[in-house]
């Protein structure tokens, strides 16, 4: 379980200093510091063959299990007692899957390929980097409750409290419960590792793309097929596009288990034809147009601000908006006229 203490009862005092884990977790997105230490690959489980190695069955009922059961997916004051996060989705995407390089080319060459952050791991412990293809990636979607979306959905001009305290919680749960399976796969002597818990990791703005982070969780998840980018960039999955994503890579072959559309707005109605902008609509810093799509910096500019609003109204440390996310037809589901153009 995380350090937070879980505040029952209260909130916590004079939150802009008090909000230590809250501070941390700031910290660990922007900067890479604060970071866990990194589990130790256990070398002799590694020379042994293991008979239950684990596969896309394993991972798909543990991360389930996790967000059914953890502890930590639990909200705290004034909402104790309900959890962060439904039911998520879960998929893979091999090493050597050719989007990786497409992705430094788009995103730039700070993006990390899973065999660069896995080269990282396994230099940190002293053992020949595998090869792309026996490197896969675990991606998934973790949706917001039904309280959550719809209070941020009665939300104007900024960020819900039930939201922004499932951002920053979802986020140390999410870190949490990768840290657990991680630490697992390296005690049975399988490299892992998860890219944003390491201090290679920080944000920044970057010429081509604007603010971004060497691990884009969502581009993850656009390769292994759980969604399709809209207008506002969150990604539209099949729970939709109200939620927390993760994701890790491991030493094995998995199998990608569902099919990525080619097109990367295949889900979002604007791009396909059929008018909506209702993102647009919803924001309050006007960062969405059907000139511009997302402008990124407009959008960074509210969020930066929205951290006093949330230190002062909700006593925790922590920015966040979704706005857009929330309130709108892609909210909790793919659109149904764009499901009819899909192929197949
Ligand atoms: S609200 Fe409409 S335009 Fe905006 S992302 Fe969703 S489907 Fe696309
Ligand atoms: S996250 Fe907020 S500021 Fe950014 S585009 Fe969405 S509604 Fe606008």
């Amino acid at each position: 379980m995380n350090k937070r203490p879980r505040m029952k009862d209260r909130y916590r005092r004079f939150s802009f200093l008090s909000d230590v884990e809250g501070m941390k977790n700031a910290l660990g997105e922007m900067r890479g510091l604060f970071v866990s230490k990194q589990p130790v690959l256990n070398q002799n489980a590694r020379r042994i063959k293991q008979p239950n190695i684990p596969d896309e069955k394993w991972f798909i009922q543990t991360i389930k299990h996790k967000v059914a059961n953890h502890p930590d997916n639990a909200m705290e004051y004034p909402f104790y007692g309900e959890p962060i996060f439904e039911d998520p989705l879960i998929g893979f995407v091999r090493g050597s899957d050719p989007i990786f390089d497409q992705f430094q080319k788009i995103i730039g060459p700070h993006h990390f390929t899973p065999r660069e952050i896995m080269k990282w791991q396994a230099d940190n412990n002293g053992v020949v980097p595998p090869d792309a293809d026996d490197i896969s990636v675990v991606s998934f979607v973790m949706p917001f409750t039904g309280r959550t979306k719809q209070d941020n959905a009665s939300a104007g001009d900024w960020v819900a409290e039930r939201w922004a305290q499932g951002r920053l919680l979802g986020e140390i749960f999410s870190q949490t419960f990768v840290r657990e399976i991680v630490a697992g796969l390296m005690d049975q002597g399988i490299l892992a590792v998860s890219p944003d818990a390491t201090p290679i990791f920080n944000k920044k703005r970057y010429p081509r793309v604007g603010w971004a982070s060497p691990w884009s969780h969502r581009h993850i998840a656009y390769a292994a097929g759980l969604g399709t980018f809209g207008m506002h960039d969150f990604l539209i999955t099949e729970k939709g596009c109200a939620h927390r994503l993760g994701s890790f890579v491991v030493n094995l072959k998995l199998e990608p288990n569902r099919q990525r559309p080619a097109d990367i707005h295949a889900h979002c109605l604007q791009y396909q034809g059929v008018s909506c902008l209702k993102c647009a609509q919803r924001c309050p810093a006007k960062a969405i147009s059907s000139e511009k799509a997302h402008d990124k910096e407009a959008c960074y500019e509210k969020v930066a601000a929205s951290l006093k609003y949330c230190n002062t109204n909700y006593h925790i440390f922590i920015y966040g908006c979704g706005l857009c996310a929330t309130g709108v037809p892609c909210e909790s589901h793919i659109p149904e006229a764009t499901i009819k153009k899909l192929p197949g």
